[in-house]
């Protein structure tokens, strides 16, 4: 169902309020790696906003490596981002790690992010296949395209379409950067599905300095749109500090992106 044989036109999200994923647009979401507190929030939605960037990201659910580590605001954090993110009127993408949260977090927002770990938790994307709600679907920390490809079947062929895919960096054994960012997979992705398809190069290099030649050599590969980390102090972030950029450098980012997308 999301082979391009089945359907050869693109499919496009609209999440309302004139913010469209596909149909030609470069979608942006940019946000902290976690929701910290409201005044980040609030400083984040304010950076957003005055550079016309529609969607935030942020976790409040983190999967972390080490269970010491923070491990996010929760559902109460969400809540907050939620009522400053509509006064903004900004959409919000946030990671479910598990069912039980698909119905805490059903109202506060706009698309469910699938993390890199639940990608294939097939009882997850049965249930997302279930709800009203925009769903993205992350690439496996050491997953295949075609593995991808079938987490998307479940979640369409239980009846939601409403469904994009990104790619976030495979695990291979280079070390020289956290991930190894699959630029291929783009266009594989773009020519094997109608869904649209998302480059996060954050987590797919996970090297400030890196992000941005990643993020650009994307969408000259063809991604609908990049989602990156941002926060106001980087060194200061609860988690991926290494791998987030400042305000500044986020905004010289956006214009770099819109340019290259007009090129494109
Ligand atoms: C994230 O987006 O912060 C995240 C945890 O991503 P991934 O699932 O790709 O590791
Ligand atoms: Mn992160």
């Amino acid at each position: 169902l999301v082979s391009r044989k089945w359907k050869v036109q693109r499919t496009h999200l609209d999440l309302g309020d004139g913010v469209v994923i596909g149909n030609g647009t470069l979608s942006i979401m940019a946000g902290p790696c976690s929701i910290e507190t409201e005044a980040q929030v609030q400083q984040t939605l304010d950076h957003l906003v005055k550079n016309g960037v529609r969607i935030m990201r942020g976790g409040v659910f983190k999967p972390r490596s080490s269970p010491y580590a923070f491990r996010g605001l929760g559902v109460d954090g969400l809540k907050m981002w939620h009522t400053l993110a509509r006064k903004a009127g900004i959409k919000i993408i946030s990671e479910v790690m598990q069912v039980s949260q698909i119905a805490e977090m059903h109202d506060y927002v706009d698309v469910f992010q699938v993390g890199a770990r639940n990608t294939q938790n097939f009882n997850l994307l049965d249930e997302l296949g279930r709800v009203d709600k925009a769903v993205m679907i992350k690439r496996g920390i050491s997953g295949t395209i075609e593995e991808l490809l079938y987490s998307a079947e479940y979640v369409f062929a239980a009846g939601n379409e409403k469904l994009m895919l990104c790619e976030r960096g495979i695990r291979t054994y280079e070390k020289a950067s956290r991930n190894t960012m699959d630029i291929n997979a783009i266009p594989i992705l773009k020519e094997k599905t109608h869904l649209p398809v998302i480059a996060d190069p954050s987590h797919g290099i996970g090297i400030r300095e890196y992000v941005e030649p990643v993020a650009l050599a994307a969408v000259i590969a063809g991604a609908d749109g990049v989602i990156y980390e941002t926060h106001q102090k980087p060194e200061e972030a609860a988690s991926d500090g290494q791998q987030t950029l400042d305000f500044k450098e986020s905004e010289r980012l956006i214009h770099k992106l819109r340019k290259l997308h007009e090129l494109r």
